[in-house]
């Protein structure tokens, strides 16, 4: 039962001229913000709404409150939901509908079995309970549904359905109790910025000064933020369930079914039935913007679009096709480019943070993407790491209007498709292309897409065509896969590398500053290269990178393009003002092509007339060298664990200084390699991934890069007080690697690491090692009594559970190949 919130205004508190926080749109999110902001104990915050609380996506979400998501971060956001419903209505009184009957995931084809299993696995991470059942147990709990096709299910007990808005009202309640106001009706026009950040918001009653802005708009904060110059990449898409006549079977103690082979979920709706739909082929909607006057939308019913999954609901629940329906719901929902949301605080406004583009899974998930809104406001950074729905990872192009309609065609059937490893988008392609991109297509490329960019991921030998065929096994290109590793490894690879982000830092302080950035030393001469992390004041990484000094007052900074838009913001955020540095995004203005590989030396040398030995051109070392009729920069520098070179050009040498080389490369066994290979080489070196193996959450020291700290020299760095206490202290949670000791299984990342049973840790990420022959993960092990050391690895039986069978695997704190680093420095 809920008692709804008086609005500010109804007990007399005046429309306000000011505040620390101002949070607009009263969704599930932004109620969400607002009570986590007081709980923290920030008192002076205020929330506005251009109409009435939930009457935008919140109020017809179907509740449903899911713990297991697709990743482990999204996933602790989620299950955090549950207590938070229940801690509400102790607080407030208010009741938030909270029905914990469980769920069922059911699996109709072996794909989403396997899925499930995996999913079962790292489940046992996050502590949720999960059981798995077979068809007749399904059968039994839910006697309505038809099982023949089933194949098994995970019953998830503590999941379950709240009201929407009876939680919305219920954490507006809390957090004014608390002290912050809440103003109806509205609406805000637009953010005001003083130096760089944010200095108040415009409203159609006033202006608000504030030095925080949360844009909790939903599917309007596309526009809203627009006007601020902020990139928020959604678009709003139809989104669809329906409700029958009531059905007397239907007991109120029912499991939320969810049935994703059929796109579908279902679940007892107050004695009738409510089907949803995450039907591919979704149908996008205000293109050009939300009409002004939405407000408890409902969009017409197209029978036509959903018949197809329609009929496949009825097949699974016969009675579906028996009664009559009494609702066709039809409301719209905002989707992002890759299905995930948007946190954080804009690249390119201070103090303008977001939280938007929910993907329909807003309502379970915005308790915990409140939490982690309103700590990161108040902390100054994100609670944990938080990269897979960090702002900073779009980039600028993302927001352009056809780009998102079509991508939505594709993102909200997403969320219930199979989530097969290395699967690819397929709308929106062709967006960012290498000048290399046509040749290596007719090299048979199959290419993947990252940040727009279109990449080389295999190649298919003549007579296959280069297209995936999804499976949790051996996917159809791992053996071609597999002999490019062998090839880069025996004699010498060519990968397209043009996607880096390249930042070009340049001035007379340029030095200064980035050491200050950097824990690794920059000072270095001229023509030299230094790979250093980027540290926060907690020690934890920001970013990997590469340091070219290419003259005295010039560094080339060379990041992944996944990476570049954040690596530009920690680059104005830590600068300091007042310093003569320029930093530009040179991404755009430069090709590399990597020849990597023990022949590597060989086949450039018969291109130029630069000396490539070791002597003249050691490793860590950028040269210009004359190459066919151009010039390239050449960085002696690998992610492969061989000698090899990265040869920078300017776009326009492109094609000439590819096709000279793939012209004599025959004679030295040269073989073109894509990403797959990259990561299967990389591994093999035990080479970290930022945003997997080390993100803000993890310090060198844990992520057993103490090497690249440069502890001692003038100055000091970004996070090195917090670094020395960690040194001090021990390092009782360190990246291993591990090796599964069956050739056959396949890790991915997220399965659990266990040393005589007991969980110590996680897979961050993994591949197949084709020259060590086994699967190798990389992972976080945490020892409680001591420092984690190669010993107490050895000492225990280390097991990897993959789809909850437990592996017997080995771990260790050494790359599986080459660990004494021989063949880079050959
Ligand atoms: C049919 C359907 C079923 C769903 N089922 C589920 C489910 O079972 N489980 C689940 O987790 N999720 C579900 N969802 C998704 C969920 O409803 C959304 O993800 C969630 O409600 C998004 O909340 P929000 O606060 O971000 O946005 P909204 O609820 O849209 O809130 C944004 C608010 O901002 C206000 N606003 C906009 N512009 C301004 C401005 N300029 N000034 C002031 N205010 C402004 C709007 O009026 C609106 O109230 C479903 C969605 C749909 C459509």
């Amino acid at each position: 039962m809920t008692n709804p919130l008086p609005p500010s205004e109804a007990v007399g508190e005046p429309f306000p001229t000011q505040a620390r926080v101002v949070v607009i749109g009263g969704g599930i999110v932004g109620a969400s913000v607002l009570y986590h902001l007081t709980e923290r104990g920030w008192k002076d915050v205020v929330l506005l709404e251009r109409k009435t609380l939930t009457s935008g996506t919140t109020w017809h979400a179907a509740g449903l409150v899911g713990q297991l998501r697709a990743t482990y971060n999204m996933s602790l956001l989620a299950s955090y939901s549950k207590d938070l419903f229940r801690e509400l209505e102790r607080k407030t009184g208010n009741g938030t509908g909270f029905e914990q009957h469980g769920s069922l995931l059911i699996a109709s084809t072996p794909g989403r079995w396997e899925e499930i299993r995996r999913n079962a696995s790292m489940g046992q991470l996050l502590g949720v309970d999960l059981e798995l059942v077979d068809r007749d147990r399904v059968g039994e709990m839910w006697p309505l549904l038809d099982t023949s096709d089933i194949l098994g299910a995970a019953f998830i007990p503590g999941d379950g359905m709240a009201n929407p808005t009876d939680v919305t009202q219920a954490l507006a309640k809390a957090a004014t109790m608390a002290g912050a106001s809440v103003f109806e009706q509205t609406k805000v026009t637009g953010v005001l910025r003083r130096d760089g950040r944010v200095s108040g918001v415009s409203t159609e009653r006033g202006d608000i000064a504030c030095e925080y802005v949360v844009n909790c708009t939903g599917m309007w904060a596309r526009e809203l933020a627009g006007r601020s110059d902020v990139i928020v990449p959604l678009h709003a898409a139809e989104h669809f369930y329906l409700v029958t006549e009531p059905i007397d079977a239907l007991t109120p103690d029912l499991p939320v079914l969810r049935m994703p082979d059929d796109a579908t979920y279902a679940r007892n709706e107050a004695g009738k039935l409510m089907v949803g739909f995450f039907e591919p082929g979704a149908k996008p909607w205000a293109t050009h913007g939300i009409p002004e006057d939405a407000e408890f939308l409902t969009l017409p019913a197209d029978w036509d679009h959903l018949e197809p999954w329609i009929l496949r609901a009825t097949k699974k629940l016969p009675v579906f096709g028996q009664v009559g329906i009494q609702l066709f719901f039809n409301g719209p929902e905002s989707f992002t480019p890759d299905d995930r949301y948007i946190l954080g605080e804009a690249p390119t406004l201070g103090g303008y943070f977001v939280a938007a583009g929910f993907n329909s899974v807003g309502f379970a998930s915005g308790g915990g993407a409140g939490r982690a809104v309103a700590d990161w406001v108040v902390d100054g950074h994100a609670p944990m790491d938080l990269w897979e729905v960090d702002i900073r990872r779009f980039m600028p192009f993302q927001r352009n209007r056809r780009y998102l309609y079509e991508r939505t065609t594709e993102t909200l059937g997403l969320l219930y498709d199979m989530h097969w490893p290395f699967r690819q988008v397929t709308t929106s392609r062709g967006v960012r292309k290498s000048p290399l991109h046509d040749r290596l297509a007719a090299r048979g490329a199959c290419f993947g897409e990252v940040s727009g960019w279109e990449r080389a991921n295999w190649y298919a030998p003549a007579g296959v065509e280069p297209r995936y065929e999804y499976s949790y096994g051996r996917q159809n290109w791992f053996p071609y896969s597999a002999e490019e590793h062998r090839a880069v490894r025996e004699a010498v690879g060519l990968f397209d590398q043009t996607s880096f982000g390249k930042i070009l830092v340049q001035g007379r302080d340029a030095e200064r500053e980035l050491n200050r950035v950097c824990a690794g030393d920059v000072a270095v001469e001229p023509g030299r290269l230094v790979y250093t992390p980027w540290l926060n004041e907690r020690g934890g990484i920001e970013s990997d990178v590469t340091v070219n000094r290419l003259a005295d007052d010039r560094f080339l900074v060379v990041t992944t393009g996944a990476c570049t838009m954040r690596d530009l913001d920690w680059l104005r955020r830590t600068i300091d003002p007042e310093a003569r540095v320029a930093v530009t995004d040179m991404t755009s203005a430069e090709t590399v092509i990597s020849i990597m590989g023990p022949r590597s030396r060989e086949l450039l040398a018969s291109l130029t007339d630069a000396d490539l030995s070791n002597e003249a051109f050691p490793f860590a070392t950028v040269r210009e060298i004359d190459l066919g009729f151009a010039f390239a920069r050449a960085a002696r520098v690998t992610y492969v664990g061989e000698l090899g070179w990265e040869l920078y050009l300017p776009m326009e040498f492109a094609t000439h200084v590819y096709d000279t080389i793939v012209e004599v490369g025959d004679a030295f066994g040269l073989r073109h390699a894509g990403y797959h290979a990259l990561d299967t080489l990389r591994i093999e070196k035990a080479y970290r991934h930022w945003g997997h193996d080390i993100s803000e959450e993890d310090s060198p020291l844990q992520g057993g890069l103490g090497f690249t700290v440069a502890w001692d020299k003038a100055g000091g760095f970004l996070g090195r007080e917090a670094l020395l206490r960690q040194r001090d202290e021990g390092i009782r949670r360190r990246l291993a690697v591990v090796t599964l000791d069956d050739p056959e299984p396949l890790m991915y990342h997220n399965e659990p690491i266990r040393r005589d049973g007991r969980i110590v840790g996680r897979i961050t990420s993994a591949a197949y090692g084709h020259t060590i022959g086994r699967s190798i993960g990389l992972g976080y092990v945490t020892r409680e009594d001591g420092p984690v050391t190669a010993d107490w690895l050895a000492a225990g039986r280390i097991e990897i559970e993959v789809a909850l069978e437990r592996l017997p695997a080995t771990a260790s704190l050494q790359a599986p190949y080459d660990p004494k680093n021989l063949r880079i420095r050959a």
